[in-house]
């Protein structure tokens, strides 16, 4: 099963760490040409070194264009192409509107959505030389499907990278490629740790699974949207969540 990822050249962005280390991970256990993508060139490294399997690390901005297309072009001469996209980095500071710092807004807009859009026109010359391209989008809950306070430009960027998404896959079909997005729920990840133990107890008890989800959980998802297998799939969203979204009220999970 999905043996066709085998050989294949994936860029991950925000691998270093956190969830894209994990669809790193997944990637090259199952045999693909990994480069980890973040800014610190030396976390970036250190991750490649341990994920092994030739895995290699480029230093990028993405909410940068010259560095989006040198992140692309580094890929593609180290394995020969770029077959797969997996637009992963993301930020999420939380502030509520009230408090929120117009710069601190564009600051999000920048890395998750002009980001996304870099790295997709970026790989696009690679992609389209694939004739199998596939893209995969890291979207969320929060936005898409859920709000919560202090994420108000964390959601919006979330809902927007499916909208861009949903004229993307019509775009690019011609050349092959597919556009699709994983929405995760709450993840085990150094990020979201950061918002502290009462924040990952209080989310593990609202989610059906009653436990937060892993790294891996994502990584395998993205696999699935990268296959051959997933040939016919596209602007469409996976949600990996334990449940989280379904209970109707605290009812709903507290009876039973
Ligand atoms: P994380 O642990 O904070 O890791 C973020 C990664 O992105 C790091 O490798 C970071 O490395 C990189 N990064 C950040 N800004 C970047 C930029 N401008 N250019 C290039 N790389 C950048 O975050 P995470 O929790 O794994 O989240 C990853 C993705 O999953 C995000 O898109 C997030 O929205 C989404 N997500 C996460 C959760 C969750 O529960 N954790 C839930 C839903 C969705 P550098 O700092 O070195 O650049």
């Amino acid at each position: 099963m999905l043996t066709s990822i085998k050989g294949k050249s994936v860029i991950v962005t925000g691998a270093s760490k956190g969830i894209g280390k994990g669809i790193a991970r997944v990637f090259a256990n199952q045999g693909a040409r990994v480069m980890i993508v973040g800014r610190d060139a030396g976390a970036a490294a250190a991750t490649a070194k341990e994920i092994g399997n030739g895995a290699q690390s480029f230093s990028a901005d993405v909410a940068d264009w010259d560095q989006s297309q040198a992140m692309a072009k580094a890929t593609a001469d180290a394995f020969g192409g770029i077959d797969i996209l997996c637009a992963n980095a993301g930020v999420y500071p939380q502030t509520k509107i009230e408090e929120m710092d117009p710069g601190e807004w564009d600051q999000v807009m920048a890395t998750n959505l002009r980001g996304n859009f870099l790295s997709v026109k970026a790989c696009l010359p690679w992609l389209k030389k694939s004739g199998e391209g596939r893209i995969v989008l890291t979207s969320s809950i929060t936005g898409p499907q859920t709000g919560f306070p202090g994420w108000s430009h964390y959601g919006a960027t979330k809902s927007g990278q499916l909208g861009f998404m949903r004229t993307a896959c019509i775009e690019l079909a011609k050349y092959g490629i597919t556009v699709n997005a994983v929405l995760p729920g709450n993840i085990i990840t150094e990020g979201l740790e950061g918002l502290g133990d009462d924040y990952l107890k209080t989310m593990a008890a609202s989610i059906p699974l009653k436990k937060l989800g892993r790294v891996e959980d994502i990584g395998n998802a993205a696999l699935f949207l990268a296959s051959k297998e997933a040939g016919y799939i596209t602007g469409q969203t996976i949600i990996v969540d334990g449940g989280q979204i379904l209970p109707e009220s605290l009812e709903a999970i507290e009876q039973v």
